[in-house]
């Protein structure tokens, strides 16, 4: 299932390659040939060693017929960095090469030092911490100099500024010297302005992006949120991938057809989250110092999840199965949940296990959902249903990752809470904090959507532990209010469900008054859950 899947996602993207290319296809393969004929009759203007080997880069036909066939070089098998060249032709006749390549020498395959060695040698020069493990692989060094074996290292990581960095170090395998670098993480050379363009999303249809334009593109970053960024990972699982861009202030096509399209809905999603932290408690950002992160999409192949990091500071988005069974996990109150992941360990920083890591859990479900009323878009109709939106033809709902008002749906959450309940994970352990919270904000009221068929099982006194089927919620407004003040004010790493009932208590006594109403209901609606 999961190989045919990521097959399918790759005939995506090579259809998407080769189809605007089609006619010149077979023009293109005589330039090549061309190209290829002149390279073996003039081996030695390209500085041909025996036992180099070419792949064409690129072919360009002028409109008078002049042919440039561009080449990349190995020796061995290993890239010539430097040996690139480009043939040019006239009617089948060499009439130059552009090369940087000095000589035909080559290099002994054999150096002095190894390949970790290389990699301890850059390492040093690398100066922040790195994400991934760095890789190093042998090439023949050949930029301005006689060809030297060497090892290219990369080393993967973000800088303070939070533009993210690809460094490719250059080790003299003989030496241990660095020969040169460089970073594959081009910033913009030009100066970007704030623009407003329009997402054509997946799952919300058209909806207003904070973009920049630069130069002649458009990126999705967002200076009036932090200078938020969606990048493309492009399903590769290492790296910060590349900014989104699109010629014009349009991203995607409202299909999975076009790359833009996923990223148009995380980068929806993370600005909504932003406004709501914002708006609604007055935080500036996740580290509330006005910094946005990196949303990172199209993260592996067929990878069914999503994840905060506190190591990149970035949310990731995986594609799911690309809405066979899953669709990409770009939704709403998942970027919510993604983001509040991020508020959580600038805060509280529960502990993700035990009964601490379901509150974790817990938190980001809350504010995922509180997002999703936030927002309040057509599109995507707010309820405590979180993830309904990942599943395809699920207009009922019955398939989500989790149901916060009724935990067992999903078979391993608990609706009460337990004394065990810290041996379970994080994700099911987290349903007894969802359902207090519902119960807090909603009562014991089945809500609108439930109640019949998939769901005439879910009657009020189903939704409670202790049978009080009288309970009543004080509001959304108050009850994230409360949550978010226990969870800034009063958690910490370690607290567990006690601790949490303490925490959301102290909560509400200091925004509402001790022995208010709604000190009563959050007494009132953890007895509902069974604390
Ligand atoms: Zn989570």
């Amino acid at each position: 299932m999961k190989h045919q899947v990521s097959l399918l996602c790759l005939a995506i993207a090579s259809a998407l390659a080769v189809v605007p290319a089609q006619a010149a296809t077979a023009a293109r393969a005589d330039v090549v040939a061309r190209g290829n004929a002149l390279l073996t009759a003039h081996g030695s203007t390209f500085h041909r060693a025996s036992a180099d080997a070419f792949s064409v880069r690129d072919v360009i036909v002028d409109r008078d017929g002049t042919e440039h066939v561009r080449y990349d070089r190995t020796f061995r098998g290993m890239p010539v960095i430097g040996g690139d060249f480009v043939v040019h032709s006239r009617n089948g006749r060499l009439a130059g090469v552009s090369q940087t390549l000095l000589s035909s020498e080559r290099p002994n395959a054999r150096g002095r030092i190894s390949a970790d060695q290389a990699i301890v040698e850059a390492g040093a020069h690398f100066g922040i911490r790195f994400d991934g493990v760095p890789t190093a692989r042998p090439v023949i060094y050949a930029l301005d100099t006689r060809p030297v074996l060497a090892y290219e290292v990369l080393f993967n990581g973000i800088k303070a500024d939070q533009t993210p960095t690809e460094m490719h170090y250059f080790v003299d395998a003989r030496t241990g010297r660095i020969l040169n670098q460089w970073d594959t993480v081009q910033t913009a050379a030009c100066t970007a302005t704030a623009a407003v363009g329009t997402g054509r999303t997946l799952m919300v249809g058209n909806v207003t992006l904070n973009t920049v334009k630069c130069g002649n593109v458009y990126q999705m970053r967002d200076m009036t949120r932090g200078n938020g960024a969606t990048h493309n990972m492009a399903f590769k699982t290492v790296g910060m991938g590349t900014l989104i861009s699109a010629p014009t202030n349009v991203f995607g096509n409202n299909a999975m057809t076009n790359m833009n399209t996923v990223a148009a809905d995380a980068h929806y999603g993370i600005s909504m989250t932003w406004d709501y932290y914002k708006n609604i408690h007055g935080r500036n950002g996740i580290a509330n110092n006005g910094s946005g992160a990196v949303s990172r999409v199209h993260y592996g192949r067929t990878y069914a999840n999503a994840f905060w990091s506190d190591g990149c500071f970035c949310m990731t988005f995986g594609d799911g199965d690309n809405g066979a069974t899953m669709n990409p996990l770009v939704a709403l109150d998942v970027a919510g949940h993604e983001m509040s992941h991020g508020v959580t360990s600038r805060t509280a920083a529960l502990v993700y296990s035990g009964q601490s890591g379901g509150l974790n859990e817990a938190t980001s479900d809350i504010f995922g959902t509180m997002v999703e009323y936030y927002a309040n878009n057509p599109s995507n109709p707010p309820n405590y249903v979180m993830g309904e939106k990942l599943y395809p033809n699920n207009a009922d709902m019955s398939q989500a990752i989790r149901w916060m008002f009724k935990p067992h749906l999903d078979g391993a959450s608990p609706d009460c809470y337990i004394s065990t309940i810290g041996n379970l994970d994080v994700h099911y352990s987290s349903g007894v904090a969802n359902h207090f919270f519902y119960l807090l904000a909603e009562g014991a009221v089945v809500p609108a959507g439930f109640g019949a068929g998939t769901w005439a099982n879910l009657t009020p006194s189903s939704l409670v532990c202790n049978g009080n089927t009288s309970l009543a919620g004080i509001g959304r407004t108050k009850a994230q209010a409360i949550w978010y003040k226990a969870l800034t004010t009063y958690m910490t790493s370690g607290t567990n469900y006690a601790g949490a009932k303490t925490a959301t208590l102290n909560a509400a006594n200091a925004l509402y008054g001790s022995g208010s109403p709604e000190s009563n209901a959050v007494t009132a609606a953890w007895a509902a859950v069974g604390l």
